[in-house]
């Protein structure tokens, strides 16, 4: 069976089509740039609403069923913020440095020990007769006060994690040490473990 994901952001395109080569997904992928599908507006307000949104534009363009992610940084003392607004958290959509560079300047006066967050991801699956699964994955770690390591993207130069080698921004981390902990591998694998290997749940 061919899949659609339903992602232009590069960043995570490259990620989740290597946790799904890691998890040994046997069908075809295809992305946004092999098929013509207009962009979808994210007007839900939960991670899962968005990644539902985006995947079934792409099933009911393309007929092919569609995996979508929507994900973010929720960091405690903002009450979760900047949460499904995070990639247009400095007013312009796909920023990544005007992203970063505002969250810092916001938490300037912050103390580490009030740096907490969490990147949360909603994994999705739909299918064209109408099937639907929702899985979801978290990191938990703390905001740096400056951007730290090249790899990745967004907030990853500014979110650290304890790893056996001591505090290291997702930045730092190899894509594979990354894929290991994230919150993507983490809803991607249990979307594929759970539902995909399976052929998804029983039609409706
Ligand atoms: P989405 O495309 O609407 O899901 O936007 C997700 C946004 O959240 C991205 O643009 C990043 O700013 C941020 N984000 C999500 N996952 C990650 C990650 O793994 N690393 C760094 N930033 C992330």
């Amino acid at each position: 069976m061919t899949w659609v994901l339903a992602t232009r952001n590069r960043g995570k395109l490259a990620e989740i089509s290597q946790i799904l080569a890691d998890a040994g997904m046997p069908e075809q992928v295809l992305d946004l740039d092999d098929i013509d599908v207009p962009d979808t507006r994210e007007t839900g307000v939960t991670f899962a609403e968005n990644a539902l949104l985006k995947a079934r534009a792409v099933v009911a363009q393309s007929g092919m069923p569609a995996m979508a992610d929507d994900s973010g940084l929720a960091v405690d003392v903002l009450g979760g913020a900047p949460g499904v607004f995070s990639a247009r958290w400095c007013g312009r959509h796909g920023d990544d440095a005007g992203n970063l560079d505002l969250l810092l300047k916001q938490l300037s006066d912050v103390a580490m020990e009030h740096r907490a967050a969490r990147f949360v991801c909603a994994a999705v699956a739909v299918w064209p007769d109408g099937r639907e699964v929702v899985e979801l994955g978290e990191l938990t770690g703390r905001l740096t006060f400056e951007p730290r390591g090249s790899n990745g993207f967004g907030y990853d130069p500014i979110f650290e994690v304890s790893t056996d080698q001591g505090p290291r921004t997702t930045a730092e981390l190899t894509p594979g040490e990354k894929h290991a902990i994230s919150h993507r591998g983490r809803a991607f694998r249990a979307l594929i473990g759970k539902h995909l290997v399976a052929g998804g749940p029983p039609a409706v």
